[in-house]
């Protein structure tokens, strides 16, 4: 398996441009295949425990948004791929598990920072309307919604992921393993749906890892939930919703989250 890697690795070093925008497109489709069929399956798995109001008729403007999502996320991908082959994104590839395991802690920690930051940054007023709107036009997500992004947006979070490869040289499985973290928690977030058992939030890392709940909160009350992957920054700058811990028990119910949320 290991040489499988190596040969697609020493491949993707030395393909042209064309070689690399063509596999970055692949790539960028296969991904949103993957997360619209994993995305329906978990729907249908646990409709019964809805936590926004099932999403209006998907519309066109969906579609094009998710489109271009689609597309600049493929940008970014092909930046990224000439960013290494230029030296400048450096990948580690001789690598003990250990530095696997710290890599993968390091991505997703300081992404998941990034992300908040850039996050409360798009809900200032002045910015909301030109980065952010977009996404909360569709407060009933679908899986799809997760692609269904301002282009500003799309590049935002795309800039900041090559950022933290340009300053931090990862280890090659620890950027893959956290890119797919990075679609799992996003498509869980806007599944409307919460897979999570009851007793998930009576669990202590329920305090710190995000749920369909937690994003779903957001849509509904923009003050709060401004994270991604963790509860960690919603707890350390005190933006995490007082109602979180009862809206999740109340959408494990059948309560569905517009109904309990005080704010507009
Ligand atoms: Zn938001
Ligand atoms: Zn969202």
């Amino acid at each position: 398996m290991p040489d499988l890697f190596d040969q697609f690795f020493d491949a993707l070093w030395q393909m042209p441009l064309a070689g690399v925008v063509a596999w970055s497109v692949l790539e960028n489709v296969v991904i949103l295949v993957v997360v619209l069929l994993m995305g329906e399956f978990l729907v249908r798995r646990y409709g019964d425990h809805r936590v926004t109001e099932a999403p209006e008729p998907l519309s066109m403007t969906e579609v094009w948004l998710a489109a271009s999502c689609v597309l600049l996320n493929a940008v970014v991908t092909v930046a990224g791929v000439l960013l290494w082959q230029a030296g400048i994104i450096r990948v580690r590839f001789e690598v003990t598990v250990f530095q696997v395991l710290l890599d993968t802690f390091i991505l997703f920690f300081a992404m998941d920072l990034a992300m908040y930051v850039f996050h409360r940054v798009a809900h200032y007023p002045l910015l909301f309307p030109l980065i952010h709107r977009t996404h909360h036009r569709f407060e009933n997500p679908r899986p799809l919604t997760l692609f269904v992004l301002n282009p500003f947006e799309t590049l935002g979070f795309g800039v900041l992921w090559l950022l933290l490869l340009v300053i931090y040289p990862a280890a090659w499985q620890s950027i893959i393993i956290y890119l797919t973290l990075n679609i799992v928690f996003g498509l869980v977030g806007h599944l409307g749906v919460e897979p999570m058992p009851n007793r998930w939030i009576r669990l202590p890392m329920s305090r710190y890892v995000s749920t369909s709940a937690f994003h779903a909160e957001h849509h509904f009350d923009k003050d709060h939930n401004y994270g991604f992957y963790t509860l960690i920054w919603d707890r350390l700058f005190r933006t995490l919703s007082p109602d979180y811990v009862s809206d999740f028990q109340a959408a494990r119910d059948g309560v569905r989250i517009p109904d309990t949320v005080r704010k507009p």
